[in-house]
């Protein structure tokens, strides 16, 4: 049913903008070309397993208590047609203030800085809660299951917003118009990648 969905109208996921925020090739190679990825990103899949099978035991009403979060829907899977995007929510908290925000475990510790993989990550799950529930998003959260569930807040604006509209925008015009994007800034990155010998 979600292929048939996703046939007649493109549907982006939430990992995609992560590897679009890597380097927007990597969408040309793996949407346009269908080229995939080498496997070792299986290990942080795997782990990613392990945490959500670990944290209803770690963090039972831990996030309820601190976060002043009235209920909490687990592990949802949410689609926009609006916005051309879907994917996995870990928690949808709703707060005692009315508001709805996203929470993300990360099988990681917390390194004085929220990476903006992460930060973009709960900008468009703010966007599938916002377009799902109907509920005001302004803030998310992470939590660092290798830094003893430390959780980190992120206040969302409506400038976070626009700038994932247009990333999803970006990705749209890679896959169903075939544009060729220029190549990370970043040479380090180009260093062991995957699509190293590919890309010209
Ligand atoms: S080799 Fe560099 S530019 Fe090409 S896909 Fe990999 S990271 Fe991007």
């Amino acid at each position: 049913m979600e292929d048939v969905f996703d046939e007649i109208y493109t549907i982006i996921n939430i990992s995609d903008v992560l590897e679009y925020q890597f380097c927007s090739r990597f969408i040309y190679f793996m949407h346009c070309l269908n080229i995939p990825q080498h496997e070792e990103k299986r290990f942080k899949v795997l782990k990613g397993r392990e945490v959500h099978q670990n944290r209803q035991l770690t963090n039972k009403d831990y996030v309820r208590k601190k976060l002043h979060c009235v209920q909490k829907d687990s592990e949802v899977y949410l689609v926009s047609k609006t916005h051309h995007i879907k994917g996995i929510v870990d928690e949808v908290l709703f707060l005692d203030d009315g508001t709805a925000a996203p929470l993300e475990y990360k099988f990681a510790e917390y390194k004085e800085k929220l990476f903006s993989t992460h930060k973009y990550q709960l900008v468009m799950q703010a966007i599938l809660i916002k377009d799902n529930y109907g509920k005001e998003v302004n803030k998310g959260y992470i939590c660092y299951t290798r830094s003893n569930n430390l959780v980190k807040e992120l206040e969302i604006k409506t400038c976070d917003f626009n700038k994932a509209f247009e990333i999803i925008e970006d990705i749209l015009e890679i896959i169903e118009k075939g544009k060729y994007p220029k190549a990370t800034k970043s040479a380090n990155k180009c260093i062991d990648c995957c699509y190293r010998n590919i890309c010209v």
